[in-house]
């Protein structure tokens, strides 16, 4: 449903109408659109001592896809700090000075990353302390730098080496990652998950050759889903219930794509995807758990069938189906998982206890099956959506609805194709290195924040 506070406050008139009342004017962001790694262009790249910062952090801003700046330059794109080497609080003068100088040059939509050490690889107490500070840091600038459309993220690496680093630097540089703010990447310390080579990767199809699942694939964020990964050379599988075939049907046609109909709840559910998926490949690379419901009600008055349907869609489902298909091995070595939580999950949400206890559930999944998988070389994440412009969301009362879009750092609702693109990148090779990851796609909503 059209945001029609957004469309007015871009027009000259409503602009002033806005700043007079005193009303925050969503910036237009900026997305990817043909090209899936579109880029920001002129980089300034800071860190403790400019003569230690981490090879492979230099050598990406080096490469052909960036221009590396000096500070001399007038504006950037994008401002990257390496923060790996702060140790201790005096050490973070450096943090407060390049981001006290350099801020204002950075240009709307532009893109901040900051690179830290996983607090829980460092090796003392004190580095441990001040590095877990990055994250109180990265949401404080990126509600600052919200309303010129720029985004602010973290990394944290694993060693200064910042392994497997790039596939997170390119997505948070990139305008795929349009309403991805202030949120923290944590890369594994994981052996059994080779990095590619930079050489290697195909950043403008990563996923050719890869077959992918997607759930509730016939409308909303599915469908989306299905288009992005599509996009990027994947073959999709698309799998919705009876009554959405004909949607479904004219999705997949769209991108060559293949249908599933079956409801995920039902018992025989894990078996129809699997013979379906041995009529292609036998196996898939990536599975995307996006089907969700919500039946909202306060818990004094919600029935226990409300509570039963969304605990089985948003939960059991997933649950069942992952351990039919890595039981028989249809998810192949190399393989995703993606699950879609919600940020309902993360803060709670009045009237939502099913729904809430649902998504937060999939924290849960992604926490306790990452190690086991890791010795598949499958990984497992997942995305939590904030407020996204689909017919969920449209059927929300208007105000609740008015309210719900200016909640976060960037004024505005995001758009399905948010929430695609953060599940491309984690369904890339390149992206070996993030397991157990859990992002919101909300543009720093302040519901859990
Ligand atoms: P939607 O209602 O537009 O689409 C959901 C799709 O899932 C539909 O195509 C539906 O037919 C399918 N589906 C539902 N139950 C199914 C079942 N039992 N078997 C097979 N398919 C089933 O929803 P959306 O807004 O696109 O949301 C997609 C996901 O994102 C959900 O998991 C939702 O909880 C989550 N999410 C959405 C938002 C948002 O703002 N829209 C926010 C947070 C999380």
């Amino acid at each position: 449903m059209a945001d029609t506070y957004l469309k007015y406050s871009q027009t000259s008139v409503g602009k002033n109408l806005c700043r007079l009342l005193a009303l925050p004017v969503p910036p237009v962001l900026k997305r990817a659109k043909e090209a899936p790694w579109t880029l920001v262009v002129d980089v300034l790249l800071g860190s403790v001592d400019s003569t230690v910062v981490s090879e492979p952090i230099k050598r990406i801003l080096k490469g052909q896809m960036f221009r590396l700046q000096t500070t001399d330059c007038e504006h950037f794109d994008g401002l990257v700090f390496d923060a790996t080497q702060i140790k201790n609080g005096d050490d973070s003068k450096a943090l407060y000075q390049f981001f006290h100088l350099h801020l204002k040059k950075i240009r709307t939509s532009g893109k901040i990353v900051i690179i830290g050490l996983d607090p829980k690889q460092c090796q003392t107490s004190q580095q441990a302390t001040i590095q877990r500070g990055l994250v109180g840091f990265i949401k404080a600038l990126a509600k600052e730098v919200g309303r010129k459309g720029v985004t602010a993220n973290l990394i944290f690496s694993a060693t200064t080496l910042a392994v497997n680093i790039s596939a997170p630097v390119h997505f948070l540089l990139s305008y795929r990652s349009a309403y991805v703010n202030g949120q923290v990447f944590t890369l594994n310390h994981n052996k059994s998950l080779p990095e590619t080579p930079e050489k290697e990767v195909n950043w403008k199809q990563p996923l050719t050759g890869k077959v992918a699942l997607v759930t509730g694939a016939s409308r909303g964020i599915g469908a989306s889903i299905a288009q992005v990964l599509a996009r990027d050379g994947a073959t999709v599988i698309g799998l919705d219930m009876e009554q959405a075939e004909n949607e479904l049907t004219h999705v997949m046609g769209q991108i060559g794509g293949r249908t599933i109909i079956t409801n995920i709840t039902d018992n025989n559910a894990a078996q129809i995807i699997a013979n379906e998926i041995a009529k292609l490949e036998n196996s898939v690379d990536i599975v995307v758990h996006n089907a969700g419901i919500t039946r909202d009600k306060m818990i004094a008055t919600m029935s226990l069938s409300h509570w039963e349907e969304v605990m089985a869609v948003n939960l059991t489902s997933i649950e069942r189906i992952n351990a039919y298909l890595l039981k028989n091995n249809h998810i192949n070595a190399g393989g995703r998982i993606i699950c879609v939580s919600s940020i309902s999950g993360i803060a709670g949400n009045v009237g939502q206890s099913n729904y809430a206890m649902s998504k937060a559930s999939i924290v849960g999944m992604i926490d306790s099956m990452a190690e086991q998988l890791n010795e598949k070389n499958i990984t497992i994440n997942a995305v939590a959506p904030g407020f996204i412009e689909t017919q969920m969301t449209a059927s929300i009362p208007v105000l609740t609805r008015f309210v719900g879009r200016r909640m976060c750092a960037l004024y505005q609702g995001g758009l399905p194709v948010d929430v695609a693109e953060t599940i491309a990148f984690f369904a890339a090779p390149q992206s070996q290195g993030l397991s157990a990851n859990l992002v919101r796609v909300c543009g720093l909503n302040m519901m859990g924040a």
